[in-house]
């Protein structure tokens, strides 16, 4: 299992999200930023609207979706 944060994947807070695959750390990113700004979160509408605009531009979306599986694949396993 690895573990990366919602800043490092593009969030404001320090929440871990851990998981054996980079697109598991990906989804759950996803479901907590939708999870906090329902519950009335500002600090994260930002980093929500960039995930939605990468789901819709997947091209250009690709790019930051590589650096974090690069990243993901870097680090140590806990
Ligand atoms: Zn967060």
């Amino acid at each position: 299992m690895k573990t990366m944060t919602c800043r490092q994947l593009g969030g404001p807070c320090e929440l871990r999200h851990r998981s054996n695959t980079a697109d598991e750390v990906i989804k759950a990113q996803d479901r907590h930023l939708k999870d906090v700004v329902a519950g009335g979160d500002d600090s994260h509408r930002d980093a929500l609207k960039e995930m939605k605009g990468r789901w819709r531009h997947p091209i250009s979306g690709m790019g930051w979706y590589r650096a974090v599986k690069r990243d993901f694949a870097m680090m140590t396993d806990d």
